[in-house]
């Protein structure tokens, strides 16, 4: 069994995407490969040295020196949930959870399907996808927008992990702001729609300093109908964690 770095476990409602309102134990690992500039996440994106455990019913946070053991997290997990069927998911995020695979193929082994897992990652590290692809109910990967990030374009790293995980239900995010060209996001939605025209692909508009700001409605149709054009199920849904003031 392996090491690892976690940041934080702990209980909330989904904030974001398809799901939002389910309540779901979220287990958050450390370290990222990019460096998106809108990133909520800071102190996820290198190892840290405690991960912040919180009470299931929110009472109180404990620290655990890094690194756990997967037996430890598992147990953690195991014994997070206040009554049986309270979650409706187990979410790993991170960070990026996909920089240690290893580690998180051991926890989500050890607890043979315990939870319904649903993997967020930024969909550009298929190779280690596939050490955990078969432990995942639920792939929710961005698709980086290169106007929102600040980095460089990443098609051929979205274009792979979409080859390696188009059996599995997906959900697509892309995060778009005032600067997100029409196009940009028609690219985004073909590219999906060539491996997983069935995916959900959620527009969700960039939060500034921690809170959801506004869009002209106009502006936020054009987004819609240009993804249409590739994909049946496109939704605009903000970062409501964020509106209702809960992780
Ligand atoms: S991929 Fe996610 S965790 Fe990593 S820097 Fe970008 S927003 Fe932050």
């Amino acid at each position: 069994m392996t090491n690892g770095y976690v940041s934080e476990m702990f209980g909330s409602f989904q904030g974001e995407g398809p799901m939002v309102g389910e309540r779901q134990l979220f287990l958050r690992l450390c370290c990222c490969n990019l460096r998106c500039r809108y990133c909520d996440t800071r102190d996820s994106l290198t190892e840290q040295p405690e991960a912040r455990i919180t009470a299931p019913d929110g009472s109180g946070v404990r620290s655990l020196p890094n690194p756990l053991r997967a037996e430890v997290v598992a147990e953690l997990l195991d014994s997070m949930e206040p009554e049986p069927g309270h979650y409706y998911a187990l979410t790993v995020t991170g960070g990026e959870p996909l920089e240690q695979p290893g580690f998180l193929a051991d926890i989500l082994g050890l607890l043979d399907g315990r939870y319904r897992v649903v993997l967020e990652t930024n969909g550009t590290l298929a190779e280690a996808f596939r050490e955990v692809g078969h432990l995942v109910d639920i792939v929710s990967m961005d698709v980086k927008l290169p106007s929102v990030t600040g980095l460089g374009p990443l098609w051929d790293s979205h274009l792979a992990f979409l080859e390696e995980c188009r059996h599995k239900e997906l959900v697509v995010k892309a995060v778009f702001s005032e600067a997100t060209p029409v196009e940009e996001v028609g690219h985004a939605a073909r590219l999906v729609a060539g491996y997983a025209p069935d995916a959900v692909f959620v527009l969700q508009p960039m939060s500034v300093s921690g809170a959801v700001r506004p869009q002209p409605e106009d502006r936020l149709l054009a987004l819609y109908r240009e993804a249409r054009r590739s994909l049946a199920n496109v939704r605009v849904i903000p970062q409501v964690h964020k509106i209702m003031g809960v992780r």
